[in-house]
């Protein structure tokens, strides 16, 4: 390992003394998509330019300033389609503490048919945009199938791909953030259940989850937007939440996969599925942090009464 990145490092160093040779070739593709320097120099930011350690002052175009009172830790180079990034990790000496539970609670769930559902009763679909590129990028693939395999025609297009997906996965990140703050703009504290949503997507799920990026949102995302805005944010162990009556509070058994609405037979309230164990999922958090529980918080009766379908 430790020769390999030498050499890498040599390649870089070569490249960054000599720019005319061009940028280090990866041996394999999709080999060493990034590069990190573990240590850096002293004073090694400037404004549009970092000081890397044994290659020195590089120009780069710089996202978005510095920020303050903090120390830069570790670069990180990363080739990507559309070029090469460099990644600054930083670290501050304040500590923040975590956020307390405060009043207002939200249950998320991740949906079946919609991208969450929450407990304020609103289903968000993962937004329009994403899904037409989606099938514009699967022509592409296709597209690609019948080209010679590295013929200059097959390498533009696969270029194009890779530029493709760096777009979606760009926008798609962008708008996983917006949903984080729109979420905390509704709460004080954030429940979600706990799952390894990797096997989930692997499974039944797939066909929903596959690019959605449920996954990282969840796990990510989320729980990092909530620390930035001091919003207080649980995993609740995953125990059967779509099983249970947010109304009464009785098991109702499994549902099959196509079974949209839950229909309670002890209580006869009917709900969204999803709607239903994101309600669980507030109820149980509130319980786990103490808080007392109300009951009253669904709409009865009617077919999917209250939830508001949501394009964000
Ligand atoms: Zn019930």
């Amino acid at each position: 390992m430790q020769q390999v990145l030498k050499r890498l490092d040599k390649a870089w160093t070569d490249f960054f003394k000599v720019p005319e040779r061009g940028f280090p070739r990866f041996k394999t593709k999709n080999r060493f998509r990034s590069f990190i320097f573990p240590q850096l120099l002293k004073n090694c930011l400037d404004q549009g330019k970092v000081k890397l350690p044994s290659i020195g002052w590089i120009k780069i175009r710089q996202s978005r300033p510095y920020p303050v009172g903090f120390t830069p830790k570790q670069f990180q180079v990363v080739r990507r389609a559309s070029g090469y990034y460099l990644m600054i990790v930083f670290q501050s000496t304040e500590t923040v503490p975590d956020a307390l539970p405060g009043k207002k609670s939200l249950g998320i769930d991740a949906g079946i048919s919609n991208f969450i559902a929450t407990s304020n009763q609103e289903l968000i679909k993962s937004p329009k945009f994403l899904r037409s590129k989606l099938k514009k990028l699967k022509k592409l693939q296709l597209k690609l199938k019948n080209k010679t395999k590295g013929s200059n025609n097959w390498l533009k297009l696969q270029n194009k791909i890779a530029l493709f997906h760096e777009k979606i996965s760009n926008a798609r990140r962008d708008w996983l953030f917006k949903l984080a703050h729109y979420l905390c703009d509704q709460t004080d504290n954030i429940f979600v259940e706990d799952i390894n949503y990797k096997s989930w997507s692997k499974g039944l799920f797939r066909k929903q989850s596959l690019d959605s990026g449920i996954g990282s949102f969840m796990n990510e995302i989320l729980p990092f937007i909530c620390w930035k805005r001091n919003k207080f944010y649980l995993k609740l162990d995953k125990d059967y939440s779509s099983q249970e009556c947010p109304n009464c509070r009785l098991f109702t058994g499994k549902k099959l996969l196509n079974q949209r609405l839950h229909i309670c037979p002890y209580c006869n309230i009917e709900i969204d599925r999803d709607i239903a164990s994101s309600l669980i999922l507030k109820q149980r958090g509130k319980t786990a942090v103490g808080q007392p529980v109300g009951y009253k918080e669904i709409a009865c009766g009617e077919r999917g009464a209250g939830v508001e379908q949501r394009k964000l």
